[in-house]
């Protein structure tokens, strides 16, 4: 069980959050939905513990995996080798199997930059499911794709997620995108931001 217990965020003497409490069960999916700017990237770095600065606590599993708005690949290893570098146990053919269940057959030895932004994400998403993480954290990852290139990304995702059963927690702006992957939504409203629970 993920617990979440944020009672108050500045930045510079500025409250961005106020009272943000939640917990995520095992395989369960929880979007958190907002418009830019409330502070839905912040509360993933909190619960990621990128920010350790923060009033309140989150309790959290060490085997997480996170996946950025950006793909964050390493620009100068092969797609193989983003895969394999972040996953120290994955063996050659594991990776390989890894990237065939994103589509991504063929492209072992292209660099990042050979591949198009659905690709990117495509390998960043094996890469985030190839550690088998217990808590897997998404911000926007569909954000910047055309219709047809995020359609397909989500359906995998979906995917994805029922074959390997995280805890999931994925910021959104889009309420389409919450609705169709979570099991909960949670709702950001205000300055300081706090929560309004909604089930799907
Ligand atoms: P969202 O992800 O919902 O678009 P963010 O969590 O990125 O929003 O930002 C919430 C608010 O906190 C914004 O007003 C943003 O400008 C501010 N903010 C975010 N990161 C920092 C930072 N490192 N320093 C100062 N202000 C920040
Ligand atoms: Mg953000």
């Amino acid at each position: 069980m993920i617990h979440v217990d944020i009672r108050s965020k500045s930045f510079g003497g500025r409250p961005v959050l106020g009272q943000v409490r939640f917990d995520i069960r095992p395989g369960e999916t929880v979007a958190l939905l907002g418009p830019s700017g409330i502070g839905k990237s912040t509360i993933l770095r909190i619960v990621a513990g990128i920010d350790p600065d923060f009033d309140g606590t989150v309790d959290r599993p060490d085997n997480m995996a996170i996946v950025f708005q950006e793909p964050t690949l390493l620009p100068w290893r092969s797609t193989l080798k983003n895969l394999t570098l972040t996953n120290p146990g994955l063996s050659r053919n594991g990776a390989r199997a890894a990237l065939e269940r994103v589509g991504l057959r063929g492209k072992e030895r292209m660099f990042p930059g050979q591949l198009s932004l659905g690709q990117q994400r495509r390998l960043a998403l094996a890469r985030a499911f190839a550690g088998q993480p217990d808590l897997l954290i998404m911000d926007e990852p569909f954000v910047s794709l055309d219709a047809e290139t995020a359609e397909t990304m989500i359906g995998l995702t979906e995917a994805l997620i029922a074959e390997h059963r995280p805890a999931t927690l994925f910021v959104t702006h889009a309420r389409s995108e919450a609705e169709r992957l979570a099991n909960r939504i949670l709702q950001l409203r205000g300055d300081p931001a706090t929560l309004s629970p909604h089930i799907v």
